[in-house]
């Protein structure tokens, strides 16, 4: 899988997420939490093995790829959520 940089946090806890094998994707670090993000479905939360609904669903808007939280701001306007499609347009835009 890719590895991204920064790496995604968990929308619950702001933690850096840990890659995932198991969903080619990212996992939270923290106790308990479930919460992993794939590129191809976003962040969501795994259940005794089985993906649960996304929990959110922000998509670029230029590639539509699903994008991943770096950085919480004072409000949910100002977090950071970036596309990890190292070839996206938006890229030269507004994200990174
Ligand atoms: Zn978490
Ligand atoms: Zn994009």
């Amino acid at each position: 899988m890719k590895h991204l940089a920064p790496v995604p946090l968990c929308p619950s806890h702001n933690d850096r997420m840990k890659v995932n094998p198991t969903f080619t994707g990212y996992a939270c670090p923290s106790d308990g939490c479930t919460v992993t993000y794939t590129e191809e479905v976003g962040y969501f939360r795994v259940v005794g093995g089985v993906k649960q609904r996304p929990l959110n669903v922000r998509r670029c808007s230029k590639c539509a790829v699903h994008l991943y939280l770096v950085q919480r701001g004072e409000n949910r306007l100002d977090d950071i959520w970036l596309c990890p499609n190292k070839e996206c347009p938006a890229k030269r835009l507004h994200l990174v």
